[in-house]
């Protein structure tokens, strides 16, 4: 019988593996993959939300796609966890989680196995897979919390808070290439240098751009055709024409508001018509408002040929070329030599090793596809001639460098991925000069006879 720490199991007709999760201290997404669904307690929204988005991150199929329920009898669910789960219950109910758990498994059963080296290709093949098994269109959320001040749930998780360009423009590769279909929601504008929509617009003089400025109406008395502002006006006794010296009594008959005057406070520039700026509250950038970013909020809905895609992956000429590297055997074949390897140690009762170094380069970076290309050339030329012929190398998910040591010892396997870790940073400083928002990640895994296949590959696959 499946078991989950801190998960009650929910006895229900069908037999599923349905698990209420009340307690949230150290959860491990993995010991998920084999649930039929689970219910979030929802006591504890910090705790619950982070699990959601944790279960949704995951690129395996059986996490990310796990139907899974808040269950909340008085707290409050932000739209963008309610867009990532399966519905809220106030009652637990067994009805709508097995209705959703059958759609999920007979959809996915429509699925091909699909590997792709292009990281931007994963995320949709995911995005689609999950809006397929639900019938789920992509909606732009309203969040606070957001850069944007608008989430695109799911998808928003592959994107830190300033790739949020980098998200829509594959959402619009999505629509030109006829997977989605979208649909016009709203508009929002946002800042131009760092992309928050969190703005202060306010009106500011013309002169001196201080926002220091108060409005008074003009006044223009018919009778002796003297045109002042409205404070000039002003006498105990009413309105009184500071030129003819006379009341005025009826607007419309004796005198009119034909305008509004504006007055600076900081430097006594008066002018009929204010500029209006936007104080970017995340960089502190200040934007006349026609030059803010215009964006278009879409909601996205798979079209048949988005469904096609979801059912055997994103096939898309050119994107798809696999890197051929000399030297390097692509990941599918890797896979195999892996489960040899820890095959082979079982017997041999020895340990082999097998690293990575992953590039963890945001999207901006990865854009010059041709300067990445040979950037990668470039590191798998030094990794290559660093190992030996026995070593077996890939280079996976558009980002991950791989290598079994068979028998090299873990001491001369660290020592290794240190110094390809060193040689690396300083390409990786030259290729991008000042930009340094790019990080690596090395580690090694001992394969000895206590190594698990299917545990291993569930890590491998996560980084
Ligand atoms: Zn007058
Ligand atoms: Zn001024
Ligand atoms: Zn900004």
């Amino acid at each position: 019988m499946l078991m989950i720490p801190g998960g009650k199991k929910i006895q229900n007709a069908g037999s599923f593996e349905i698990f209420l999760i009340t307690d949230y201290q150290d959860q491990d997404i993995r010991n998920f993959a084999l649930a039929d669904a689970l219910v979030l307690d929802w006591q504890q929204p910090d705790h619950a939300k982070a699990l959601l988005k944790e279960i949704r991150s995951s690129f395996i199929e059986s996490i990310y796609l796990l139907p899974v329920f808040i269950f909340n009898a008085d707290g409050i669910v932000g739209d963008t966890e309610r867009a990532l789960s399966d519905g809220e219950l106030s009652v637990m109910q067994e009805e709508p989680i097995v209705k959703v758990i059958r759609q999920v498994k007979k959809r996915r059963e429509d699925f091909t196995p699909h590997e792709t080296n292009s990281s931007e290709n994963r995320i949709l093949t995911k995005l689609f897979r999950y809006m397929y098994t639900r019938d789920k269109a992509l909606n732009p959320e309203v969040d606070v919390a957001a850069h944007m001040g608008y989430e695109y749930p799911l998808i928003r998780l592959h994107y830190p808070a300033g790739e949020s360009m980098e998200m829509l423009k594959i959402l619009r590769r999505g629509t030109d290439t006829d997977f989605f279909q979208g649909t016009f929601v709203d508009k929002t504008h946002v800042c131009p240098s760092c992309h928050s929509g969190h703005l202060n617009l306010r009106e500011v003089c013309t002169k001196c751009a201080s926002a220091h400025i108060s409005s008074e109406s003009l006044i223009h008395h018919f009778v002796c055709a003297y045109m002042g502002p409205e404070g000039d006006f002003m006498t105990k006794q009413g309105l009184v024409c500071p030129k003819c010296n006379r009341q005025l009594r009826h607007i419309g008959v004796d005198y009119d508001k034909p305008s509004v005057i504006y007055r600076c406070h900081d430097c006594r520039h008066e002018f009929q018509e204010p500029d209006i700026t936007a104080l970017c509250l995340n960089c502190k950038t200040v934007t006349p408002v026609e030059n803010l970013k215009e964006i278009v909020l879409d909601k996205y809905l798979l079209t048949d040929l988005g469904r096609d895609a979801a059912r055997s992956g994103i096939k898309v000429e050119g994107e798809e070329r696999e890197f051929t590297i000399p030297g390097f055997v692509n990941f599918g074949t890797f896979l195999t030599f892996l489960r040899f390897e820890i095959e082979r140690v079982k017997v041999s009762g020895k340990e082999s090793q097998m690293g990575s170094v992953s590039l963890n380069l945001p999207a901006r970076l990865r854009s010059n596809r041709q300067q990445f290309e040979r950037l990668v050339l470039d590191i798998s030329d030094f990794i290559r001639n660093n190992t030996d012929s026995s070593d077996i190398l890939s280079f996976a998910s558009d980002n991950t460098f791989f290598m079994i040591f068979p028998e090299k010892g873990d001491m001369a396997v660290e020592k290794m991925l240190y110094d390809f870790r060193t040689s690396i940073e300083k390409l990786l400083v030259n290729t991008f000069e000042d930009e340094s928002e790019w990080n690596l990640a090395a580690q090694f895994e001992t394969l000895n006879a206590d190594t698990e296949y299917n545990t291993l590959i569930n890590q491998v696959k996560t980084i």
